[in-house]
């Protein structure tokens, strides 16, 4: 290890990551843990992390420490699936979900046609992602080519690793948010133009879902899809019972609503299908051939009553699965919210998912499920150093309640069923801190070498 630039910065605290999935590999190498650890950042990137003890005296003079110890780093949460646009109709009761579309959300995303509306909920929407400890998330905009303009700008100025995509419907929807498949073709590519692979960004295409393209639409979208191979594919897919029988009625002559997206080649690897509820076994055996990731939204799922997404068979079949908050059919920004619902979920269906799983997926998982894991994911040296630091004493209750727990895996389970945005104690972008609980005494930590 050289260590001879000028600026590193080093922080200190328990530190957990993943190397590969505990559900496949051994749970011994599967993960990383240095209960007194160090992870060193230098340009934005981990430059090295091990043991407190060993690394510490290697550290150039200069570098500056920051002591987290008592609580727990770990890479930055991904979210692979969730609507910016929706950030003001989180918490809206509906009946489900063509309900709530209707009523809440296409009324919510029609005043994203102005882009000084668009930036400041953009703005309010990242914050929230960071204060919750999510530092890169899959993002659905509106229809409005505006939308991701402005998204783009903010997420881009913080230099966040974002995906988003302009919605393209073009039917079933109020006419104020409805484009056509040549608009939809053409403002999709003038995005991609812009914006795919400017800094950290990424572009996804993304068809709100199959009600509300034509056929000439999907097969622009196709056509899309075909041209730009690098970007990712984003849609919704069998949510709720009244929409898997609309689109059979739309497309009669698709086998299943996966076959829809199949025959207008939307099915690949890093094509990301949110839901996934009601498949049947050619339908997962397609997602399982094609790369395509399903990504499980058990807050969402639950507030819409759209049904109970089958964790361990998605699981156990190979398919590529992350977990996603949904918001603003889910119900929380927050990844251990949403690991707590997800093992709920699980449970009903018979499956009690581990800890070490839940942390894995939010992780390490979700970055293999968008195809980030080369950049992002675990702190491996080399990878991109967004980074979160967990607190346990975050509330009275579960400071005591960590208190009795010895082991980490006990840790984690606490942690995501107790835990939300307070356990967050502080967020790191590119090894920069970009949030911070107030309560923290964490700058009087600081101190040089
Ligand atoms: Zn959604």
């Amino acid at each position: 290890m050289s260590m001879t630039a000028a600026v590193c910065n080093a922080f200190r605290g328990s530190i957990l990551h993943f190397l590969t999935n505990p559900g496949e590999a051994g749970a011994d190498h599967s993960y990383q843990f240095i209960p007194d650890g160090l992870i060193v950042v230098e340009n934005g990137r981990v430059l090295a992390l091990g043991g407190y003890a060993e690394l510490h005296p290697t550290l150039p003079a200069g570098t500056q420490l920051t002591d987290y110890s008592g609580r727990m780093i770990l890479p930055g949460f991904i979210d692979t699936h969730i609507h910016y646009s929706q950030t003001d109709v989180i918490a809206s009761p509906g009946k489900q979900l063509l309900d709530w579309l209707e009523h809440y959300t296409f009324p919510a995303e029609g005043r994203f046609d102005d882009m000084n509306h668009a930036t400041e909920v953009a703005g309010f929407f990242l914050d929230e992602l960071l204060r919750n400890g999510t530092t890169t998330a899959l993002v659905f905009g509106t229809t409005h080519r505006q939308s991701l303009d402005a998204f783009f700008a903010v997420a881009g100025q913080r230099a966040l690793r974002m995906v988003a995509g302009k919605v393209l419907m073009d039917r079933n929807c109020p006419e104020f948010l409805r484009d056509t498949s040549d608009s939809a073709y053409a403002d999709s590519a003038a995005l991609i133009e812009r914006w795919h692979g400017q800094g950290r960004l990424g572009y996804a295409i993304t068809p709100r879902f199959a009600v509300t393209s034509s056929d000439a639409q999907l097969a622009q979208v196709g056509e899309l899809a075909r041209t730009y191979p690098e970007v990712h594919i984003h849609t919704h897919l069998a949510e709720n019972m009244d929409e898997v029988a609309w689109v059979a009625k739309l497309f009669p002559w698709s086998r299943s609503y996966l076959d829809v997206y199949d025959h207008y080649g939307l099915l690949r690897e890093r094509a990301v299908y949110a839901h996934c509820i009601h498949l049947d076994e050619d339908d997962r055996q397609r997602m399982v051939d094609s790369g395509a990731t399903a990504a499980f939204c058990p807050t969402s799922n639950l507030f819409l009553g759209s049904g109970l997404f089958d964790l361990a068979g998605v699981l156990d079949s190979g398919m590529r699965v992350g977990v996603a908050t949904d918001v603003g059919g889910g119900t929380s920004f927050s990844m251990l919210r949403t690991l707590g619902e997800s093992y709920k979920v699980a449970q009903l269906r018979g499956y009690t998912l581990p800890s070490l799983q839940a942390f894995y997926l939010a992780t390490l998982g979700n970055a293999k499920a968008l195809g980030l894991d080369d950049n992002i994911g675990n702190l491996a040296p080399g990878k991109e150093a967004d980074f979160i630091v967990l607190d346990p004493e975050s509330t009275p209750l579960m400071a005591r309640r960590m208190r009795s727990a010895t082991t980490l895996i006990e840790r984690l389970f606490i942690f995501m069923t107790l835990g939300d945005d307070r356990a967050v104690a502080a967020t790191y972008i590119l090894g920069e801190l970009v949030h911070t609980r107030a309560c923290l005494p964490s700058a009087e930590n600081l101190s040089n070498e």
